[in-house]
């Protein structure tokens, strides 16, 4: 029964009979894992407040090779988030995020690329509503990258020219880009050229520099836009069966 260690970020808890609690955990080395954490609600638990979501934890645990349940040893806290959880705007925001990683990402599938992502999204400082609300664009952006879901928005998907920074294109039914000539029969969502530089951006800073960019410059209703088009392409592929979700990472 070999023991493991990973960085892990907490995604949720339940209750499991009397005592004893489960826990998902986003880990570093393993992906999404759900374990056991016995006596976890007890007062005097060794797992205290570790188990708080989105606290990032180190974490050793049993894999047992015929079950889905790990079974936890310890959970050291590396950094708790449990003032910010505390406050209910974030604590929806981040509980969505949670969802998403559950259903984007299969068990025990590593990704380290993925958790450096997402942990670098539950520890960005993040002070105000706007900028929360940037930071969930970027976490679905990368998230739709990383699984290869993200469409091409630098040239026309239907002619293949490149489209250009100060066009108004729009999209099709599947998210992809028309340029402007292509897009006048069309009646798909139109994209100006600052929801296109939201993405742009979401694509090439952390999510702390995202956040504090895209709300000091007065872009809320871009990044709305953009929030718009990313849930439609979740849509899509949530929707699209477990096949293509699996295959994704
Ligand atoms: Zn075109």
């Amino acid at each position: 029964m070999p023991l493991v260690q990973t960085e892990s970020i907490v995604l949720r808890t339940y209750s499991l009979a009397e005592a004893d609690r489960i826990v998902v955990l986003f880990t570093r080395g393993h992906g999404i894992v759900r374990g056991v954490a016995k006596g976890a609600k007890r007062l005097n638990s060794k797992f205290g407040g570790s188990l708080e979501p989105f606290s990032l934890v180190n974490v050793e645990y049993f894999q047992k090779e015929d079950r889905e349940l790990v079974s936890i040893r310890s959970i050291e806290i590396e950094r708790s988030l449990f003032d910010v959880a505390a406050e209910p705007a974030f604590l929806s925001v981040f509980s969505e995020m949670a969802d998403l990683l559950m259903a984007f990402v299969p068990p025990q599938d590593p990704n380290e690329t993925l958790f450096r992502m997402v942990k670098a999204c539950v520890t960005a400082n993040i002070t105000s509503e706007r900028e929360l609300n940037a930071l969930k664009v970027y976490f679905e952006l990368w998230l739709l990258r990383l699984g290869g879901f993200l469409p091409d928005w630098s040239t026309c998907f239907r002619c293949g020219r490149k489209v250009e920074p100060t066009e108004t294109a729009r999209t099709d039914s599947d998210q992809h880009l028309l340029c402007s000539t292509c897009a006048r029969s069309h009646s798909g969502t139109a994209v100006s050229p600052n929801v296109r530089e939201q993405f742009l951006l979401a694509r090439s800073v952390s999510p702390e520099e995202y956040a504090k960019r895209t709300s000091a410059s007065d872009n809320e209703m871009a990044v709305k836009e953009l929030a718009e088009i990313l849930g439609k392409i979740i849509q899509n592929v949530i929707g699209g069966g477990r096949e293509r979700r699996v295959t994704g990472f």
